[in-house]
C-alpha cells in the first residue's frame, strides 16, 4: 500500500489533476465526507487528510510514504527523513514582511535597530532579519497574523501573500517579498528505496504533469 498525505483546500484541490494524470481517481470529496482515509480507483494507495503543517511529520515517520507540503511548511519543519524531488509549482504564493500602511519600515530596519514581528513562521523570519543586520523580538501566532501590528502587538507580519487583498482590507502594506512558495512533492526517504518501483512511476507521472 502506499499511503500519500494531504491537506484539505487548495492543496487537495490543485495535487487532484496531478493524480489523475498518475492515473490515480480519489474516491470521496473531502469537502463533504468526514472520512480521513479516502481510498482511490488504485487498490494500493490511498490518501489521508492531515493538517498542512502535520504533512511533513506524517511523511518523516513512515505515517505516510509521501505527501504534498507547502515550502513555508517544510522551512519551518526542516527536512529531516524526507526527500523532496519535485517543486509541484502548485498553491504558489509569496512569504513577505507587511506592516501598517502608516508604519515607517526603512526606518525600522536600520542597521542595528530592533524590531517586534509576529509570524507562523518564525525560523524563517529569524533568518531573514539576521541576514539583514536587524534584532528581532518573535512573536509565534497561529493565525489572523494581519491584526498583530493593527493592535500594537507587533511592528511587521511575516505571512504568506497571494493577492495582496487580505493585507488591503486591514490597512497593511506588503514591503517585503522573502521568497516564492510552492508546494513540494515529499517523499519518506526509507519508502523511497523499499518502494521505489510503485513509487518512482508516481514521481515520474507527477513531473510530466507539473505545469510548466
Ligand atoms: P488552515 O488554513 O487550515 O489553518 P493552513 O493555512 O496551513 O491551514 P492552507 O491555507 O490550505 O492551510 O495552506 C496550505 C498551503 O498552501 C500553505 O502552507 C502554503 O504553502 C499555501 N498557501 C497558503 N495560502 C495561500 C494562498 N493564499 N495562495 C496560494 N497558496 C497558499
Ligand atoms: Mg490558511
Amino acid at each position: 500500500m502506499i499511503t500519500m498525505a494531504l491537506s484539505k483546500g487548495r492543496i487537495f484541490e490543485e495535487t487532484l489533476p496531478l493524480l489523475r494524470a498518475a492515473g490515480i481517481e480519489v474516491q470521496e470529496d473531502p469537502e463533504t465526507s468526514r472520512k480521513l482515509i479516502l481510498p482511490t480507483n488504485r487498490g494500493d494507495v490511498r490518501v489521508v487528510l492531515v493538517r498542512a503543517t502535520d504533512v511533513p511529520t506524517y511523511v518523516q515517520y513512515g505515517g505516510a510514504d509521501l505527501g504534498v507540503a507547502g515550502k513555508d511548511v517544510l522551512l519551518e519543519h526542516g527536512s529531516s527523513g524526507l526527500v523532496q524531488p519535485l517543486d509541484l509549482k502548485i498553491a504558489r504564493c509569496r512569504l513577505s514582511v507587511a506592516v501598517r500602511d502608516d508604519f515607517d519600515y526603512a526606518a525600522a530596519v536600520k542597521q542595528g535597530s530592533r524590531i517586534r514581528v509576529a509570524t507562523k513562521y518564525t525560523q524563517v523570519a529569524r533568518e531573514h532579519f539576521a541576514d539583514k543586520g536587524v534584532h528581532v523580538d518573535l512573536i509565534k501566532l497561529y493565525g489572523s497574523m494581519e491584526l498583530a501590528p493593527l493592535t500594537g502587538l507587533a511592528d511587521a507580519i511575516v505571512d504568506l501573500v497571494s493577492t495582496g487583498s487580505t493585507l488591503k482590507a486591514n490597512h497593511l502594506v506588503e514591503v517585503e517579498t522573502i521568497m516564492p512558495i510552492s508546494a513540494r512533492l515529499v517523499v519518506n526517504q526509507t519508502a523511497l528505496k523499499t518502494k521505489v518501483e510503485r513509487i518512482g512511476p508516481l514521481i515520474q507521472a507527477f513531473e510530466s504533469a507539473i505545469a510548466p
